[in-house]
């Protein structure tokens, strides 16, 4: 039985586990963390709306519903030469036939980050905003800044998506607790239009959005750096803040930076179409590279998401299939490159929706937000393989 490593235990990696495992391939999963973190319902987190076990599924039970072998370890180095991956306990791996490379994106650090958290960063910072927010609520008002960061280097590795849902859910609960107007709420971002790759109606919506709730805006202006009073800009001023959440862009993995793959300039993993690392002299190796981590070739409008990062697992386990019988029909992401998401408010969402030939945003008051709910529960229960896959999903 040929043995495949799959490195990272995100979206990507878990869903390859999963697939090959039910091929019949003998699959370890290593991971740095003992659970698989579903980021899209942490945004709910910081509001009390969802406790932080909610949004963990323990990998443990992923392996005890699948059967894939799991080591708990982090990965220190990968050398495709040597064909082996390096873990920080000082343990080696090399005898695997296939690597799948599945470890997410390291983030951008600029100067004073550490006066900010992140929802998008480890998963423990979900619980710090949760706490920075219960102490500003216990003091009754206060300032709150929330906003993304650009990589010049990859437009893909940008989020955004989270920051506007975080902050329509602080709007949310403080109004529930009826102290909304002691508390000013910003936006910033350093672009001019930010969620523009959301399409024009999207922009126009968040716009409305945003007037609607007395969000203020703070668009277009270069972020220097941040300190224990806020964001700064390149102009010289600052967005003052009793508390800053910012999301960084996306950047390679460290790990991988430091390895033999090949990357674009930003360091995130060149693959094919099929996810495929090829050899320099253009012919498959035994080395795939899938979700976040990997580059994403294709529209200007492209990003990272977790759909797509699923996407890639499944076609991978589908191509080494094929390989080892003989096939060439592979499978590549190109075809299903689009935006998808519920943008929650709270109390609602909006659904937005993009690809080649369209791109449409439309609310969802009220169901939405339950949509978006159940959601999570049907990413945990369909992992766990209790109910069936839904195609897309
Ligand atoms: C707040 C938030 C909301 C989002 N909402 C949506 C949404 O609505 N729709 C959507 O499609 N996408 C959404 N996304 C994007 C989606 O979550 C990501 O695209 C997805 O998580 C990528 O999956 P991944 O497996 O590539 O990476 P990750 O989920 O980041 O997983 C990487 C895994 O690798 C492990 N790892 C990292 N380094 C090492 C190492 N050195 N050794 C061992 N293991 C390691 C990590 O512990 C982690 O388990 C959202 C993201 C965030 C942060």
């Amino acid at each position: 039985m040929k043995k495949v490593l799959v490195l990272g235990g995100g979206f990507a990696g878990v869903d390859a586990a999963i697939h090959l495992q039910k091929m019949k391939y003998d699959v370890t999963l290593v991971s740095d963390r003992e659970y698989f973190y579903i980021y899209p319902t942490s945004i709910w987190v910081p509001t009390h709306e969802s406790e932080f076990s909610e949004v963990c599924l323990d990998l443990s039970e992923l392996q005890k519903a699948h059967g894939f072998d799991l080591l708990i370890d982090r990965v220190s180095a990968i050398s495709a030469k040597d064909n082996r991956v390096t873990l920080e306990s000082g343990n080696a791996i090399s005898d695997y036939d296939y690597l799948i490379v599945a470890m997410g994106a390291s983030k951008m650090k600029p100067k004073g980050v550490e006066n900010t958290l992140s929802i998008c960063g480890a998963p423990e910072q979900a619980l710090e905003i949760r706490d920075a927010l219960d102490s500003l609520v216990a003091k009754g008002h206060g300032k709150i800044a929330m906003g993304f960061g650009g990589n010049p280097k990859d437009t893909s590795a940008v989020r955004g998506g989270p920051g506007f849902e975080l902050l329509f859910n602080v709007h949310n609960m403080l109004k529930k607790k009826g102290i909304r107007d002691n508390f000013e709420l910003t936006f910033f971002a350093p672009m001019p239009e930010p969620g523009k790759r959301m399409g024009p109606q999207a922009l126009k919506m968040m716009d409305v959005m945003f007037n609607k709730l007395g969000i203020k805006k703070h668009f277009g202006k270069k972020i220097t750096g941040f300190s224990e009073q806020g964001t700064n800009f390149e102009d010289g001023t600052t967005l003052e803040a009793d508390f800053t959440m910012f999301i960084p862009a996306g950047n390679g993995h460290d790990v991988i930076k430091a390895s033999d793959l090949p990357t674009n300039a930003a360091g995130f993993v060149k693959t094919d179409d099929f996810s495929c690392v090829l050899n320099e002299d253009g012919t498959l190796s035994n080395i795939y590279a899938v979700g976040d981590i990997a580059s994403l070739e294709g529209y200007d409008w492209r990003a990272k998401q977790g759909h797509i990062a699923e996407v890639m697992a499944k076609n991978v386990a589908h191509n080494i299939d094929a390989r080892e019988n003989g096939r060439d029909d592979f499978k590549g992401y190109h075809g299903h490159l689009n935006i998808l998401c519920v943008m929650d408010s709270g109390n609602g969402a909006a659904f937005v929706y993009r690809d080649e030939k369209r791109a449409f945003m439309f609310p969802m008051p009220v169901v939405g937000h339950l949509l978006k709910k159940g959601w999570g529960k049907y990413c945990r229960y369909s992992k766990l393989g209790k109910i069936p896959r839904i195609p897309g999903m």
